[in-house]
């Protein structure tokens, strides 16, 4: 199938790519995209999308067995419906649940790591390590084993809802950068001086300097050549090394 990434990433840029669509749990050289919510693409070759089948929520009683296709927002409702704890961070994140587990999506301390059981990867269910919006994880992933625990909570929702505040609207794909060690990417961005910064119809948001937002149909070249501009000028004035958390492909 065809996909115009720049309707369906969440930054809104990209072209009109050649996606294969997986229909089988196996290994492959494909490189798999959920819902291009943290990425930033060009003129990708031999991508794949996981086909409908791998939308699903199973019940088995001690865990959830959740399709690597099944989006964030769609577990967070079925936990709300069904009064399970652990998910309503899911409420604010965008993404499918393939995407979450290969970058240990999450908010602040809630990362979907610590409620991972297992993974089905290539066909195989197996465990991965996780660190800050990080594995290990180098195969596919198709399926997640979650921890099933007692009860939503409405206090915790709201508690992410206002973490979102200072969060800007229109097109991005989340955190540009990383948190270095002690840091936050968004204070060396905005001391440096870039909020607001153009390059064509790419900008760094003015409420939050971490978010580049696409404000008038930019192109690949004007986000990426903000994303090179930040690293360098942070890089200049505090010798600190800033490491994209979008998945950049070039
Ligand atoms: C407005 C906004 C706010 C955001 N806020 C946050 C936040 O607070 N915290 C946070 O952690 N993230 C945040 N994000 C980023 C994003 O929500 C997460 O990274 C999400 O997990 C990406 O899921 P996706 O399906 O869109 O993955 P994609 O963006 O499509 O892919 C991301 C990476 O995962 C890989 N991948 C995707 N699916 C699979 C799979 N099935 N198997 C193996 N690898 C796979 C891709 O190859 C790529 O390397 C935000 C994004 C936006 C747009």
């Amino acid at each position: 199938m065809i996909i115009d990434f720049s309707k369906y990433s969440s930054v809104k840029i990209g072209n009109k790519i050649e996606v294969a669509v997986l229909k089988e749990a196996c290994k492959s050289d494909y490189y798999l995209i959920g819902l291009a919510s943290n990425m930033l693409i060009n003129n990708a070759n031999n991508l794949a999308i996981l086909d409908d089948k791998f939308a699903y929520i199973k019940d088995c009683k001690d865990y959830l067995e959740v399709g690597a296709k099944t989006k964030a927002y769609d577990l967070y409702k079925y936990a709300k419906k069904n009064n399970i704890a652990n998910f309503e961070f899911l409420s604010s994140l965008p993404g499918q649940m393939g995407g979450l587990c290969k970058m240990n999506a999450g908010m602040k301390e809630f990362e979907i790591a610590n409620y991972i059981l297992e993974l089905n990867i290539d066909g195989v269910w197996q465990g991965a390590n996780f660190s800050y919006r990080c594995s290990d994880i180098t195969g596919h992933i198709f399926a997640v084993k979650l921890k099933k625990e007692n009860s939503f909570s409405l206090e915790k929702l709201e508690l992410f809802k206002n973490m979102r505040a200072n969060q800007p609207s229109g097109a991005s794909f989340g955190s540009i950068f990383k948190n270095p060690q002690n840091y936050s990417a968004g204070y060396l961005i905005d001391k440096c001086n870039l909020k607001g910064f153009c390059i064509g119809g790419a900008k760094i948001s003015e409420k939050h300097a971490n978010f580049l937002i696409n404000f008038n149909k930019a192109s690949f070249d004007d986000a990426y050549s903000l994303i090179e501009l930040c690293k360098e000028k942070v890089f200049k004035e505090f010798s600190i090394e800033l490491i994209p958390e979008v998945v950049i492909l070039k």
